[in-house]
């Protein structure tokens, strides 16, 4: 891999590799912008097959947050950790704490957090040798579990994605068709339905379907007909890619709202959507009530801001279904632009000297 050339392409500011041979550990740390604050960025512990992977993985997840956290109003910047191994077989304390170091090395360029393959107690472990770290233990003050959060923010896009497309944000009466009930699908199918709205679910797990038709009065269907249901709005929360080749013809919805990252296969999936009048709610901006609160652990978790920043999603996911109709732009590059131009404008207001530039960045 031409790393440099890489890193040029996508302007990213430093690739950190972390060996620590005693423990085994080896991770990469990459940091892409760090314009609006800090970078924030999960851990991932993944058995990659090459190491290329694990940096393209590293380099491509970082830049994703920089554009979740910019478009989100929060001042912080796009970070990311991958670790090489096994989360079941080769996690030791020394091996987080190993990373803790490295962590702290970084002077608070970089925060981590959890991520596919680490937990709370890695988090705790990473804490004991840096304070760069959120989603520790809520003993410790953390903001716990993100999820109910997450589901409240999808729940808050997903009233201004019905406004965009069918000019009332009311989802009474409207027919909402989840995939996946899961810790964020189950939460929001319980929203939809205080709110009104009827529920068409689907899932491999018998057991929450059986939950969402007793307790919610939910339709039941299979996971493949999950996708071509005539419905109002389709809610993606289990798996990435579901918008694709195969399924991109089968929509039968006016709208897609759900917490799954990366939904677009690719982005000419986002393309078709706008083509077929589809309001799409850009994945990264309808499911960030996770990082907004993990975020406000920076500041000494208070859940009624954190709830604050999450409402707000209503607002930003409406200015990008206003900006997609202004330009006639899809509305996921709609979500790109608004993040650009916002830490465009970070930059140029923080180019002004001040004398006490590094007391007020303490
Ligand atoms: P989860 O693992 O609790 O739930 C996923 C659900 O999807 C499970 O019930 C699973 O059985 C189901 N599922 C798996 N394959 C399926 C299939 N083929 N068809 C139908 N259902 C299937 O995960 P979660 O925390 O609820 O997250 C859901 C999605 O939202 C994920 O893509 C996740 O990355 C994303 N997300 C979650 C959060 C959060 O705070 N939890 C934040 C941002 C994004």
């Amino acid at each position: 891999m031409e790393i440099f050339s890489y890193l040029g392409k996508y302007d990213y500011e430093q690739l950190v590799f972390c060996n620590d041979e005693a423990s085994g550990l080896k991770a990469i740390i990459a940091i892409h912008d760090t314009t609006l604050g800090p970078a924030l960025g999960g851990c991932r512990m993944w058995t990659y097959a090459r190491e290329d992977d694990a940096i393209l993985d590293a380099l491509r997840l970082a830049r994703g947050m920089t554009y979740k956290a910019a478009v989100s109003g929060l001042n912080l910047g796009g970070g990311k950790t991958v670790i090489m191994g096994n989360p079941k077989t080769d996690k030791s304390e020394a091996m987080f704490r190993a990373l803790g170091r490295f962590i702290q090395g970084l002077g608070g360029r970089y925060i981590t957090a959890e991520d596919v393959g680490t937990d709370v107690h890695d988090m705790d472990l990473i804490h004991m040798e840096t304070n760069y770290v959120t989603g520790i233990s809520q003993a410790y003050g953390s903001s716990g579990n993100p999820s109910p959060v997450t589901a409240f923010g999808v729940f808050r896009g997903m009233q201004a994605t019905a406004k965009a497309a069918f000019g009332t944000d009311d989802l009474a009466g409207r027919l909402v068709a989840i995939q996946g009930l899961g810790s964020v699908g189950m939460q929001l199918a319980r929203h939809i339905k205080n709110a009104g709205g009827e529920l068409i679910v689907a899932d491999i797990n018998e057991d929450s379907v059986r939950r969402a038709v007793d307790e919610l009065g939910a339709k039941a269907v299979t996971v493949k007909d999950i996708f071509e249901v005539e419905c109002d709005i389709f809610a993606p929360c289990a798996l990435g890619a579901v918008i694709n080749d195969e399924t991109i013809d089968k929509l039968r919805c006016q709208a897609v709202a759900g917490s799954a990252n990366n939904q677009l296969a690719e982005e000419k999936h986002g393309d078709a959507l706008h083509r077929k009048g589809v309001a799409y709610a850009p994945d990264y901006v309808i499911n960030a009530g996770g990082l907004m609160n993990v975020a406000d652990e920076l500041e000494g978790y208070n859940a009624d801001r954190a709830h604050a920043k999450v409402d707000n999603i209503y607002n930003i996911i409406s200015n990008i279904f206003a900006m997609s109709a202004k330009d006639n732009i899809p509305s996921y590059l709609a979500a790109d632009r608004l993040a650009e131009q916002r830490i465009a404008q970070m930059r140029n207001v923080r180019s002004n000297y001040l004398r006490d530039e590094k007391s007020l960045h303490r």
